[in-house]
């Protein structure tokens, strides 16, 4: 893009720098296109970056560890005053956030990549409208829309000083009571983050249970640690009501046992995330959003407007960068003419809880609802030398394959490094793998791994390592 006049010229141009749009203009500049990144924010990496995945898992490997220090005890392992220095900690995560950030700004300016920092918005079916930026106007060959998304206000919530996620990573300060409103994963991760530096937390969710896409066992293991560490988990609680007075907060939660009044110094709202695409200006395009506010899209990204096409958390299904990355590379590869598509069979979700919960493909509770025949395997990490070893034998894997070919549908799993863990089992229910190609694979001893070896020989039912 030439700079300096007030309209524009854009081969490709790509809105938001988050992992769907960095990475998109990464793949379409290697490809041969000319491509212009627009991201309204100083620094590029998006939500996943700057206020999301890394900050987030920054903070709980200092709580972890010093958990493990804390548990270490039981193998005679000591240290006096286990503590974690909010400020060095804070001064850790800008660290590890701005280092990856330089990164991606290298690896941008290496492909001469025109890097525009401005709100963009659709301004007809071929330009943008820029704001902050030294261009007004752009002209567009092609689009790829990765504006991703944002968290979910609750409107009971408005005008109150209540945390988002975002506000919860900078660790502002330390709540003596903090109440986390809404028990999905970014709410348990970060509530256990806080209750690892010092605060009461309590998680209040309005389902019956936690993590409703896991299968229940598997959260069930998270859950009696969890209580351990937090103050309290109310489940089947509804907040109706939430008030602001002398420098704290009160909820209403109606519960099916009656009504409830609890008192917090501070509250994190984390009751899911909107995709941002309801100021993009497409109303001046034949696109219609779903009822989410998604942007529908085909397997390669593109809109009905061949010339737009989106990624990430602003297209549909789940919110999570390594989908936006995938996609990324789909788009930018199909732009190219190649016959690149999403048509990924597992995309894993992991909760970075303490344990673990991992799965992929389809999870058991699926199978039950669909009516699916399937046959399960469980092994127990009780059972697994490595755990032992490591002091963490509560957990489970669980393989889930199909009756007559042994196909391996799901792979579910709660445990140490469940995160690393589920690749293996991505990749079996990418590459069409079997029971028996797990359970023939060798595994090395003694690993957190042999328990994927173990859940398959349970699943054929020839299992050694645990009763017939
Ligand atoms: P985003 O990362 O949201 O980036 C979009 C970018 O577009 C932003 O930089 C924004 O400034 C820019 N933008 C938006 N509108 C405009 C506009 N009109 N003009 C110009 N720029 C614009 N996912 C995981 O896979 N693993 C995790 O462990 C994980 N942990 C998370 C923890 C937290 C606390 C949160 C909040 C999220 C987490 N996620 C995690 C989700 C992950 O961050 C998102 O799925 C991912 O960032 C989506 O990528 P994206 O490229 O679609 O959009």
């Amino acid at each position: 893009m030439v700079m300096g006049s007030l309209r524009q010229e854009a081969d490709l141009v790509i809105i938001g720098g988050g992992p769907g749009g960095y990475v998109a203009a990464l793949r379409a500049a290697d490809l041969g296109r000319e491509v212009t990144l627009i991201d309204e924010r100083e620094r590029l990496g998006g939500v996943c970056l700057l206020e999301g995945c890394i900050p987030s898992k920054t903070l709980i490997n200092a709580v972890e560890l010093t958990t493990a220090v804390r548990d270490g005890r039981r193998f005679g392992v000591g240290f006096d005053n286990v503590r974690i220095d909010p400020v060095q900690l804070r001064a850790h995560t800008d660290e590890v956030v701005a280092g990856l950030t330089r990164g991606i700004d290298q690896l941008i300016a290496a492909r001469g990549i025109d890097r525009v920092q401005a709100r963009a918005r659709l301004s007809g079916p071929r330009s943008l409208a820029l704001e902050g930026g030294e261009a007004s106007e752009v002209d567009f060959r092609d689009c790829i829309i990765a504006t991703g998304s944002r968290p979910r206000r609750l409107a009971m919530a408005e005008g109150l000083p209540v945390w988002s996620s975002t506000e919860a990573l900078a660790l502002p300060d330390l709540p003596e009571r903090l109440v986390v409103v809404g028990g999905g994963y970014i709410g348990l991760e970060l509530g256990l983050v806080y209750a690892g530096l010092g605060s009461l937390v309590t998680v209040v969710e309005f389902e019956p249970r936690l993590l409703t896409g896991a299968d229940p066992d598997l959260v069930q293991v998270m859950v009696e640690r969890a209580r351990g560490q937090l103050d309290e988990i109310q489940a089947d609680s509804r907040v109706v009501a939430m008030r602001h007075s002398g420098g704290g907060f009160v909820l209403d939660l109606e519960r099916p046992g009656g009504r409830e009044q609890i008192e917090a110094d501070q509250v994190l709202v984390s009751v899911g995330r909107v995709p941002n695409t309801d100021d993009l200006g497409l109303e001046g395009t034949s696109i219609q959003l779903d009822a989410q506010g998604h942007i529908p899209v085909d397997e390669q990204g593109r809109s009905c407007q061949p010339h737009i096409w989106a990624i990430g958390d602003a297209v549909p299904g789940p919110m999570l960068a390594h989908k936006a990355t995938r996609e990324a590379k789909v788009a930018a590869e199909a732009l190219a003419g190649q016959a690149s598509a999403f048509d990924n069979r597992a995309i894993p979700a992991v909760v970075f809880t303490d344990p673990e919960i991992a799965w992929a493909g389809i999870t058991e509770a699926e199978a039950r609802e669909t009516g699916l025949a399937v046959d399960v395997g469980r092994f127990p990490l009780r059972a697994l030398g490595r755990a032992r070893t490591l002091g963490r034998s509560e957990g489970l894997v669980k393989i889930i394959a199909d009756p007559d070919t042994g196909l391996v549908l799901g792979v579910g799993m709660v445990g140490p490094w469940a995160s690393e863990l589920i690749a293996e089992g991505v990749l079996a229910i990418e590459m069409g793998a079997t029971l028996e190609d797990l359970m023939v694979t060798i595994h090395p001893h003694p690993t957190l791994s042999e328990a994927i070896m173990e859940a398959a020989e349970v699943a054929a039912g020839v299992q050694v390592h645990l009763p017939r």
